[in-house]
């Protein structure tokens, strides 16, 4: 069941000219246990040409998010409250039909593992082609010389040849091209990557990487770069929203949510984070606990349970009161800005170096 309905949460930001416009976005899974609520109130803006990193652990909505996006969730047990627009369009409400169209030409996913992708049984070249005959009716032979083409675009040495062959034959990172290549065949203008090069050596992950900001500039998409590691995110986006359990807990310029965090979780993951500038045998500082259950997530500030923080607030406001995101550069927390700032000057900010 899929249901359109406007509910009341995180303040909408206000970027400027989005291509991609979420807004008050809640997605809900019935399971036999219960009902999940995997995504709970989530609002945020793309524009062209700029790249959103999404980070936060296993399990914080962001692959759910950008799958409900596409209008790749189950339909049968998922609802959906709030709007999504993307380049005016309304995919919420939007007939399969109409998602069809708007998935592969007007915006594309790349997920981790190519083989999920890519079938076995067709050759690398057919596979590319396909999409591009299907949203621009190009005939067999056109699409066939644009998907040996976007090969070459994504650095495969000797396309012509190697769009004969089947994904097996290619290795872990040319598949991982070859998927890009897929996915980039339409000129998308909204492009998702799901932790698009956690499989991959540092070395073909860099390259990946630059390929992907390369092809943005020459096409001018939007994209929404999912991914669980902060010196990714640095180097890939403008913007960073941090997501803990469900929702959005921080949001920023990439500079100001890596160089003056405010909220508790994000001090957490840059303070587990290694970094080649600091002592290297210095221990790390794990982020207490784990993330909870989204069937039944903790009243209040859903962090509470693992924040060390909560006593500086005072009045049991942590346990009691969900704290919401504002507009801009935000954090979902209770502490006040001065509370923040000493924290991360005394505390936070000797640790990350
Ligand atoms: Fe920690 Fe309270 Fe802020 Fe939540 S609202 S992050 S529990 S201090």
């Amino acid at each position: 069941m899929t249901t359109l309905t406007k509910t009341e949460d995180t303040p909408a930001p206000t970027g400027p000219e989005a291509f991609l416009s979420v807004r008050d976005l809640s997605v809900r899974f019935s399971t036999e246990d219960g009902v999940v609520k995997a995504v709970d109130g989530l609002s945020f803006d793309v524009a062209r040409g700029k790249t959103l990193g999404i980070v936060g652990e296993s399990g914080s909505g962001k692959s759910v998010t950008n799958l409900t996006v596409l209008g790749l969730h189950n339909p049968k047990n998922t609802t959906i409250d709030g709007e999504i627009v993307l380049d005016g369009q309304e995919l919420v409400t939007a007939t399969e039909k109409e998602l069809e169209k708007v998935r592969g030409n007007k915006a594309a996913m790349i997920f981790q593992d190519p083989l999920t992708a890519l079938s076995p049984y067709y050759t690398v070249g057919r596979q590319i082609a396909e999409p591009f005959m299907k949203h621009t009716g190009a005939s067999k032979r056109a699409a066939w010389e644009r998907a040996v083409e976007m090969l070459a675009k994504v650095g495969i040495p000797n396309p012509k040849e190697r769009a004969k062959d089947y994904p097996h034959q290619f290795s872990g990172g040319m598949r991982q091209r070859a998927m890009i290549a897929m996915a980039l065949v339409c000129d998308p203008d909204l492009l998702i990557a799901d932790e698009p090069t956690t499989a991959l050596d540092v070395t073909v992950q860099a390259q990946i990487l630059d390929l992907l900001k390369d092809l943005q500039q020459e096409f001018g998409s939007a994209i929404v770069f999912i991914t669980h590691d902060l010196g990714v995110i640095a180097d890939m986006a403008d913007d960073i929203m941090v997501m803990y359990a469900g929702s959005a807990i921080e949001r920023g310029t990439t500079d100001q949510v890596l160089r003056s965090p405010q909220h508790p979780y994000t001090w957490g993951l840059l303070n587990s984070m290694p970094r080649l500038d600091s002592d290297l045998s210095a221990p790390l500082t794990p982020i207490p606990g784990s993330p909870p259950s989204l069937l039944n997530p903790p009243a209040g500030c859903r962090f509470h349970p693992r924040c060390t923080f909560q006593d500086r607030v005072g009045g049991n406001r942590c346990v009691a009161e969900r704290p919401l995101l504002g507009p801009d550069r935000a954090s979902a927390c209770h502490l006040t800005a001065d509370q923040k700032r000493t924290i991360f000057i005394e505390e936070i900010k000797p640790r990350l170096g």
